[in-house]
């Protein structure tokens, strides 16, 4: 059992027993999404900024011997690297394709060329219907942000802009997915689920693996880690999710971080990363 005296160990919903479970494992690996799990949302996308407090939290947890820190994200890898600086963890953006270590090494994932010209025609047929200013066209999807429309102008752009993607998505490989503020026409056969799974491969063999994430494509994450691992769905409990644990808001996510900078250690396990 943890020593909780000075601690302040937040509640996860569904898993109380969490922070003893956590305490116990020497090796582990916290990967977290970045929009509405780190940063509130924002119409400009670009001023979605961590919670105040956030960056520095970041900065201690990767300091930690005995954790991982990772950033997956729809994002493209340079939006996150702006979002983040001055942190420089690991950071997975477009959700798994482009990966940073914190060495500065970059990965990308190559789309094949099918999945490319499905992506350039669905770029296309958004531009046809003058929806450029509301296009983001990223490394291997396309999205559709509604943020800050009325809200059933929105519902119906998507729903709209939706049919046409999903008749290229069956040709091209690729799949239409719905998010908060928007949809997006994505590359198939590579997700967060996949990008998380190879960090773990990364990691010694008994490292437990921690996933936090707000939205649909962050459950390809909590499928993947059901046997190794916990995930956690911010928001509120009706949402069905394949996340074993819950947290309300980011403002919780912030004081899950803040309580896992003061875990005690379990161990000296070499660190490969730096802050
Ligand atoms: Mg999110």
């Amino acid at each position: 059992m943890i020593g909780r005296e000075n601690l302040y160990l937040p509640e996860i919903g569904r898993i109380p027993r969490f922070w003893d479970i956590i305490s116990l494992r020497q090796s582990k690996l916290l990967a977290l999404d970045y929009d509405g799990t780190l940063a509130p949302f924002h119409v400009n996308r670009m001023e979605a900024r961590p919670l105040k407090g956030i960056p520095e939290l970041l900065r201690k947890i990767s300091l930690r011997e005995d954790t991982t820190l990772a950033v997956i994200s729809g994002r493209p890898l340079d939006e996150l690297e702006m979002l983040l600086k001055p942190w420089k963890g690991i950071m997975i953006g477009s959700h798994g394709f482009e990966k940073r270590y914190c060495s500065g090494q970059v990965f990308i994932k190559k789309i094949s060329l099918r999945q490319q010209e499905g992506l350039s025609h669905a770029h296309t047929l958004a531009l046809d219907r003058g929806m450029e200013a509301h296009i983001e066209k990223k490394p291997a999807s396309i999205a559709f942000h509604t943020r800050g429309a009325e809200k059933r102008l929105a519902v119906r752009l998507e729903g709209e802009i939706a049919a046409e993607w999903t008749g290229i998505a069956s040709r091209c490989s690729l799949e239409v997915r719905k998010f908060k503020g928007g949809v997006e026409v994505l590359a198939r056969g590579w997700n967060k689920g996949d990008a998380l799974e190879e960090l773990l491969r990364d990691e010694p063999k008994e490292t437990f693996c921690v996933y936090i994430g707000d939205n649909s494509t962050d459950e390809d994450a909590f499928r993947r880690i059901r046997s190794s691992g916990i995930g956690i769905r911010v928001g509120n409990r009706e949402t069905p999710t394949a996340a074993r644990g819950l947290l309300p808001d980011i403002p919780a996510v912030k004081g899950f971080l803040d309580a896992w900078v003061n875990l005690p250690l379990k161990s000296g396990r070499e660190r490969c990363h730096e802050a």
